[in-house]
């Protein structure tokens, strides 16, 4: 499997093109400096599998990923240390991710002396540039992370990414073990570090209310399968696949903490090894018919978007479920 599409991009921010990925079930898309994608859907539906097939923390078993029209999917080990350093992840689990036994300084200056960014004196400096950068301070360098709260680890984890200077990071669910309080305080500091450094962001997510803050582009994903994506606005206010339709429907208004209920469609997400045929949505879709079972829709693009459903004009009247709360 090798087909690679190439899909418009945001028009706001245009710039240089900093990546194009095809993994999952033939995902595909362009990444912009400065932008941020989106990529929601419900538990198991391939985001975070996406995620690290992207920085090939998991070898994807088809298609590419280029940062500036490299393939890195193809990079031996040596040259994928150096492509490394531009695209860095934040996982869901601050605490996790940081080594109990490292101080915050140790844990900053480990990515900084592994890629060869700075030595000695250099580093230590740049250690506190770092933690200054994400609104913690040299007085919190000597500490170990069970002494932090999760926010502030969360803001170590975004120190260390930003170590190497990488110009894109991989969100995989950054925000979504954080108090709400807490939150928006991180999503803040993400947009403004974004500024700063003219980051690009894959922000993997199942809370729309976040995304809706942040994101620039969604993709929604179905069982490994993007079934449609578009400018963030424009997919929020007009929906045009029945699963986004619901997902949209049952997420309350913008407002981070607002969490995507679990049943947001009826029925249970098909097995993603063994995949319903034709749309694999078919099974929970209100408006399925025949073809749907026999034919998978390919990715077009209808009402300024790319909608991968057959019936997509039909799609946009389905009125939204009664028991979810309208904004
Ligand atoms: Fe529903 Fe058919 Fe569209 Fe799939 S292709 S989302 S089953 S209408
Ligand atoms: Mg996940």
């Amino acid at each position: 499997v090798n087909l690679t599409k190439h899909y418009p991009v945001h028009k706001g921010i245009l710039n240089r093109q900093i990546g194009a990925v095809q993994a999952v079930s033939d995902v595909s898309f362009r990444l912009m400096e400065g932008e941020t994608l989106a990529i929601v859907g419900e538990s198991g539906c391939g985001k975070s599998t996406l995620g690290r097939a992207l920085l090939r923390l998991s070898e994807p078993t088809a298609g590419n990923v280029l940062l500036d029209g490299r393939d890195i999917t193809t990079l031996p080990t040596g040259q994928l240390r150096t492509t490394r350093r531009e695209m860095q992840m934040v996982f869901q689990d601050p605490f996790g991710s940081l080594n109990p036994r490292m101080t915050v300084r140790e844990t900053l200056l480990e990515p900084i002396i592994l890629h060869g960014v700075a030595t000695g004196a250099d580093a230590d400096a740049m250690v506190s540039e770092l933690l200054k950068t994400v609104g913690l301070s040299e007085f919190h360098a000597g500490r170990y992370p069970h002494e932090f709260s999760g926010g502030q680890r969360q803001r170590i984890c975004i120190a260390r990414a930003l170590a190497t200077k990488p110009r894109l990071i991989v969100c995989d669910e950054p925000v979504s073990a954080l108090d709400v309080s807490v939150q928006a305080q991180i999503v803040n500091l993400l947009q403004d570090l974004q500024r700063q450094f003219g980051l690009s962001y894959v922000f993997i997510s199942h809370d729309l209310a976040v995304v809706r803050h942040i994101a620039d582009r969604v993709a929604v994903m179905y069982l490994g399968r993007i079934v449609e994506m578009g400018d963030a606005e424009t997919l929020f206010h007009d929906p045009r696949h029945p699963y986004t339709r619901a997902l949209v429907a049952a997420a309350p208004k913008p407002m981070p903490g607002a969490v995507l209920p679990d049943r947001a469609v009826k029925g249970d997400m098909p097995s993603a090894l063994n995949p319903p045929s034709g749309c694999a949505f078919h099974t929970r879709c209100p408006i399925a018919r025949d073809v749907c079972s026999r034919d998978r829709p390919d990715l077009r693009e209808t009402g300024g978007k790319l909608v991968a459903c057959h019936f997509p004009d039909e799609a946009a009247t389905i009125p939204a479920p009664a028991t979810a709360p309208m904004s």
